[in-house]
């Protein structure tokens, strides 16, 4: 898509569980090219909305729109095959596989048949093909020279990138990340938010979850801040930043 094209609308997205209301009418929109910062207190509801955005859990009510296509009934897998890709908040790597053997399971997911499919049918060209993509992407991260490693052997933050070229491999525009500087090390967020950036300049959409503040504030175009279920600000860094009720919200939880 053409950078500031609308990319992903948000509207009026709500999820119930029992008697708690997750996530609260929230609306937003992205624009191609954009890094949005996705922010608020633990149990906001930001993991539960990137559920509700790539079909891992359905909503209860609310309409979500990627390039146009209504995209709240679909299942995981079309979702991700129309250019939505994720990471989870919880690592989610096959730790005794190479890394090369995880970045493919970004690939395959991207079409309906994928590797699996290939190596059912002993597709030997298909397979080499997806293994092909799949070292590209961890080039593109700069973990090329970690292929044949052990994925549970890799540091907590090329873990983390890892799973970013994972994604990568399903040739997402829209790229989803639940806290990837987690428990990072200082100079491994300052790594990960230049790739970020990098990847932002090669023409992909960022929203991302965040619940550092210092790390979201010099990488993101504009902020959402959600604080139980409910949207309580939304603009550019520096204003969200001095927004009364977002200091509150995080004051207070
Ligand atoms: P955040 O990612 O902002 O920390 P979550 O989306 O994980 O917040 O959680 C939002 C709220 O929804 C929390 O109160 C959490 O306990 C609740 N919640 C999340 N998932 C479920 C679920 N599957 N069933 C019931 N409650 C849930
Ligand atoms: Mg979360």
């Amino acid at each position: 898509p053409e950078r500031g094209t609308p990319l992903l609308e948000v509207d009026c997205v709500s999820k119930v569980f029992g008697g708690l209301r997750a996530v609260d009418d929230v609306s937003f929109d992205m624009k191609a090219g954009e890094i949005l910062g996705l922010i608020g207190p633990n149990g906001a509801g930001k993991s539960t909305l990137f559920n509700l955005l790539t079909g891992v859990a359905s909503l209860t009510s609310g309409t979500v729109r990627f390039m146009g296509t209504r995209i709240e009934t679909l299942a995981q897998r079309d979702i991700a095959a129309l250019g939505v890709g994720r990471t989870f908040q919880h690592v989610q790597l096959r730790p005794q596989m190479s890394a090369l053997e995880n970045a493919a399971f970004g690939a395959n997911l991207r079409g309906s048949a994928g590797v699996f499919a290939a190596m059912a049918r002993a597709d030997r060209a298909e397979e080499a093909q997806i293994l092909r993509v799949a070292q590209d992407q961890l080039e593109r991260v700069g973990l090329g020279h970690l292929a044949d490693v052990e994925a549970g052997n890799l540091a907590l933050g090329q873990q983390r990138v890892l799973e970013i070229a994972r994604a990568l491999a399903f040739d997402p525009a829209l790229l989803l990340l639940d806290e990837p500087a987690a428990g990072l090390r200082h100079q491994e967020k300052q790594d990960l938010a230049a790739l970020l950036s990098d990847l932002r300049e090669q023409g992909l959409s960022i929203l991302l979850v965040e619940h550092d503040m210092d790390f979201v504030m010099n990488l993101v175009d504009r902020l959402v801040v959600v604080d139980f279920g409910v949207k309580i600000a939304e603009g550019d860094p520096a204003s969200v930043r001095a927004n009364p009720r977002v200091i509150e919200a995080y004051l207070g939880g």
